[in-house]
């Protein structure tokens, strides 16, 4: 069994004033074996976003599920859901009144963990993350890389299944992007499986995988095997071309 099983799903946002309908999601069907470190790409406006928060549950499917462990997420708390995804955000949504610290403990802190458990998470996650020094400032006093590797110990600090991103490096400048690359490469050789939204090709090659998406439907995978990152990305840039020329669904 996979760890996350995405099965038929659809979207279809309608506007109730002037009765429009888009279909965001067609048909979506793919899995994640645990361990593994997935991209998502496909041009804008091509459902990628939907998708990511239909699987974190931020979002519900017109029809079809997803499974997680067998699962239906759909069907569960939002502490479940909280307790087993972590959630990493292009724009960071850090809270600003709170501390960096407060901010990476606030998943424990809607879980009512008592404050020792929550260091002894923290502390070496934060290590890992290069921002011990930065946990007593507030997210406005540090720059956009280490905003987002707050919000990435965020998204770890309860030991999720599964970090989902939406484009995590779309607001960072290349050596900031670079980071959090190599720190998802880290975390995923250490045994964290990730699912994170990309349109950089750069981003992408860093995974294991990428699945394609175009006009709601998967459209084509690609993997990575034992390539370096620069042939990988390569074969990205060839599928992009391939995708954009071909008007026809495969
Ligand atoms: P991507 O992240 O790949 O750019 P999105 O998932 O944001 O794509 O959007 C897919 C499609 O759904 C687009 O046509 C977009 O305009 C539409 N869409 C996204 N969110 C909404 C919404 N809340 N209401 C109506 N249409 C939406
Ligand atoms: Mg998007």
């Amino acid at each position: 069994m996979a760890l996350l099983e995405v099965r038929d799903l659809k979207k279809i946002y309608s506007s109730r004033f002037s009765g429009t309908q888009v279909q965001a999601l067609d048909n979506v069907n793919f899995d994640v074996q645990e361990g593994e470190f997935v991209a998502i790409m496909g041009e804008s406006g091509s459902g990628k976003t939907t998708l990511l928060n239909i699987l974190a549950a931020l979002d519900r499917p017109t029809a079809g599920k997803v499974l997680l462990n067998g699962r239906d997420l759909g069907k569960e708390r939002a502490a479940f859901r909280r307790s087993h995804l972590g959630f990493v955000f292009q724009d960071f949504n850090l809270l600003d009144t709170f501390t960096n610290k407060d901010n990476a403990l606030l998943p424990l802190v809607l879980a009512k963990e008592k404050y020792p458990v929550m260091m002894k998470k923290l502390t070496p996650l934060a290590e890992t993350l290069g921002i011990s020094s930065i946990l007593k400032k507030y997210p406005y006093e540090v720059s956009g890389g280490q905003k987002q590797r707050v919000s990435i110990a965020r998204a770890l600090i309860t030991n999720p299944e599964i970090l989902l991103a939406d484009e995590p490096t779309g607001a960072l400048d290349s050596r900031s992007s670079e980071d959090v690359l190599n720190l998802f490469t880290r975390i995923n050789q250490e045994g964290q499986t990730i699912l994170m939204v990309t349109h950089s090709m750069k981003a992408a090659s860093y995974a294991g995988r990428v699945l394609f998406i175009k006009d709601g439907r998967v459209f084509h995978q690609i993997y990575k095997g034992d390539r370096s990152s620069s042939e990988f990305y390569e074969d990205i840039s060839r599928t992009l071309t391939m995708m954009s020329r071909k008007g026809e669904r495969a």
